[in-house]
């Protein structure tokens, strides 16, 4: 089986609408959501009713939650949470609707695939998961082989050998017999890695790899600008931070 897997859209509507044509050129069987459809940019709609018709898996970040009153925002910082405020007001009720049931988990046992937003340790504290320590944790929290997340943005790949030790690769790894994996997919609509463009992983059972795709940033921006979306979120887009 050969999947996309794809994180954190946050309502960029231009990076979704490039990285669903590149998916389209990938040849893949299955396409995974791993959270954060809405949040910081201007096409919470439009992004939702998009990758409803377009993923076979999707489940819960806390900015989907946080917009529809299920997660408090007490620990976003102000602009995050004045973005969450404005996608309250300007989400339709079918959408709202579609966000609310959304599951925090999902697995795919024929595979051992395991997804999650945030942590395999706590799916609804929202928890990061930055270095190889977090990762030595978690791999303790999901018995699948694989862990796909999101959550930070960042993407990263770590590998548990069967004598214990985690190797971190960036872009790319071949999938080893008696490896596990907690592999982050970094994020379509506001990578934080220092990278501008969308990221989407490719995983075929065998590899996985971290694509990247440039889209008309731009665009987003003078469409936040227009829905008077708080400036630091606007700038950030364009610096890859
Ligand atoms: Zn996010």
């Amino acid at each position: 089986m050969r999947y996309a897997l794809i994180s954190d859209i946050h309502s960029n509507l231009e990076a979704l609408r490039v990285v669903m044509k590149e998916i389209v050129k990938q040849d893949v069987e299955k396409v995974l959501f791993l959270g954060d459809i809405v949040g910081y940019g201007p096409d919470p709609n439009e992004c939702t009713e998009n990758l409803r018709g377009f993923a076979d898996i999707i489940i819960a970040g806390n900015h989907d939650h946080a917009a529809v009153g299920m997660t408090d925002t007490t620990f976003f910082n102000p602009h995050a949470k004045r973005a969450i405020e404005w996608t309250d007001r300007v989400l339709n009720d079918d959408n709202r609707a579609f966000l609310k049931q959304l599951a925090f988990t999902s697995t795919i046992k024929k595979e051992s695939i395991y997804l999650v937003h945030a942590t395999p340790k706590d799916p609804e504290e929202w928890d990061y998961l930055m270095d190889v320590r977090d990762a030595d944790i978690n791999f303790r929290f999901f018995k699948e082989d694989v862990c796909f997340l999101g959550h930070s943005h960042i993407p990263a790949i770590m590998e548990l050998s069967p004598e214990g030790d985690i190797n971190r690769y960036y872009n790319s790894s071949e999938i080893k017999e008696g490896c596990r994996y907690i592999i982050n997919v970094g994020s379509v609509g506001q990578p934080r890695d220092g990278d501008p463009d969308a990221a989407y992983a490719v995983y075929d059972m065998g590899s996985v790899e971290i694509k990247r795709v440039s889209y008309d940033i731009l665009l987003t921006q003078k469409k936040m600008r227009d829905a008077g979306l708080p400036s630091p979120l606007i700038e950030r887009l364009a610096l890859g931070r």
